[in-house]
């Protein structure tokens, strides 16, 4: 960090007043040393950080902003909202509206409840599968992102082991996996929960099979359960209908977040009828749920996404990135593995267990001004060009060939060599 530097006074009055100086995904804790924490504008598929260093940003805000930071048309329909009532007594109509267009939007949606966070939806949709089948049990693939609620399968402080009862655990894509978990369940099963494609951290993300996802529907009607869909984090960036709608499966429940409206505070849980009665009996509510400018901002989202080629755009920029990245690391001669979705890309490095190539080039990266990350997937967005890419591609070049010349001198990943040990 630069003597001086904007980012080093906020991170050391950060350090007095933030525990640990700042908390979850968002701390650069486990990021190279060299990555800013503190950003202070966004526009587009542009970052600037705190000392106004511009960035081509493939993290949008860990998925949020989908069709570019500060969009004029959404964030004016935010604002006209705001201008006449945003939180109130109760919800403006907009909220019907928007649930009528999730429905017509999703196909195995009936209905829609509004929140703010993704964790929001997927604790509701745990409550419902449990209200509905008036059962406990529930399987989770072993490493998935749920949320931070204290029954997510994340980091144990300050977790009870009476919060994590009642989960088993499978296998992504495993159906015999699968199939041991149901057993084991029992007649105590209320859920299963899939998120669309296998996007943990660390690890080569997959996409679902279709024998998985077709098998998960039986299993959960054969035993009465719910089948739930986490697409809080791939909803809109593979599909314009829930994720597995591609795989021709229907969850009874969708959880929905982070792009849902183009970075403003809304997310939702979708049902079908089967979960509607058990929807209306859970008690779920908040004091920010219900603000009209946010629904305002995601209707005029769900109209962009269904009235132009956002999609196929971030699609052809996807596989231009793939393709350019692939052939650069071959000129290098290094081992270099993309997978995901062409929208959701994860870098990872052959023979690289502590990552230290990673961080290495992530920060050859940073210092070509695009911003990527070491272990976690990426987002394209919309509002990212033809030239974007080419530049990220020529940034990449220089940084492959930066890591191939110094990889002998690369001193072993201490952040990471602890975690992936
Ligand atoms: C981010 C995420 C969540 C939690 O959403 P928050 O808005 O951070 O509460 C849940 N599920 C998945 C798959 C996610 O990626």
């Amino acid at each position: 960090m630069r003597e001086g530097s904007q980012e080093k006074q906020w991170r050391e009055r950060a350090a007095v007043v933030m525990p640990g100086g700042m908390y979850g995904h968002q701390s650069t804790r486990l990021l190279p040393e060299d990555y800013p924490q503190f950003f202070s504008r966004a526009k587009g598929a542009r970052l600037w950080d705190a000392d106004g260093r511009e960035l081509i940003d493939f993290m949008c805000a860990y998925g949020p902003n989908l069709l570019g930071y500060g969009d004029p048309a959404i964030d004016g329909a935010f604002m006209s909202q705001l201008a006449v009532g945003d939180t109130m007594t109760g919800p403006s109509p907009l909220i019907v509206e928007l649930a009528e267009r999730l429905v017509g939007l999703v196909t195995h949606a009936n209905w829609a409840l509004f929140c703010k966070n993704g964790g929001d939806a997927t604790q509701m949709a745990l409550m419902i599968a449990r209200a509905h089948t008036k059962r406990s049990t529930v399987i989770f693939a072993k490493g998935a992102y749920h949320g931070a609620h204290p029954w997510c399968p994340t980091r144990s402080a300050g977790v009870t082991p009476g919060d994590k009862a009642h989960q088993i655990f499978c296998d992504y894509n495993d159906v015999a996996s699968l199939e041991a978990a149901v057993a084991q369940a029992g007649d105590d099963l209320a859920a299963i929960f899939a998120t669309p494609l296998k996007h943990d951290a660390f690890v080569d993300q997959a996409l679902a099979e279709g024998d998985y996802a077709r098998r998960a529907r039986e299993l959960c009607d054969d035993m009465g359960a719910l089948l739930v869909v986490d697409d809080v984090r791939a909803g809109l960036r593979v599909a314009r209908d829930c994720s597995w709608s591609k795989l021709g499966v229907e969850p009874d429940l969708s959880s929905w977040g982070k792009c849902l409206a183009n970075g403003h505070a809304i997310s939702a849980l979708l049902g079908s009828d089967k979960a509607r009665r058990a929807a209306s009996a859970i008690y779920a509510t908040g004091s920010f749920w219900f603000q009209a400018a946010p629904m305002a901002a995601a209707l005029e989202t769900l109209s962009r996404v269904t009235d132009t080629d956002y999609l196929e755009h971030m699609e052809r920029l996807g596989i231009s990135l793939r393709t350019g990245l692939a052939a650069r690391a071959r000129a290098a001669g290094l081992g270099f593995r993309q997978t995901g979705p062409l929208t959701m890309p994860l870098f990872l490095f052959e023979d690289d267990p502590d990552l230290r190539l990673g961080f290495a080039w992530c920060s050859q990266m940073l210092a070509r001004g695009v911003y990527t990350h070491p272990w976690h997937n990426m987002f394209l967005c919309a509002a990212m060009t033809a030239e974007d890419i080419e530049m990220t591609l020529d940034a990449a070049e220089d940084s492959f060939r930066a890591i191939k010349t110094g990889r002998r001198v690369l001193e072993p990943n201490a952040k990471m060599s602890f975690l992936l040990a």
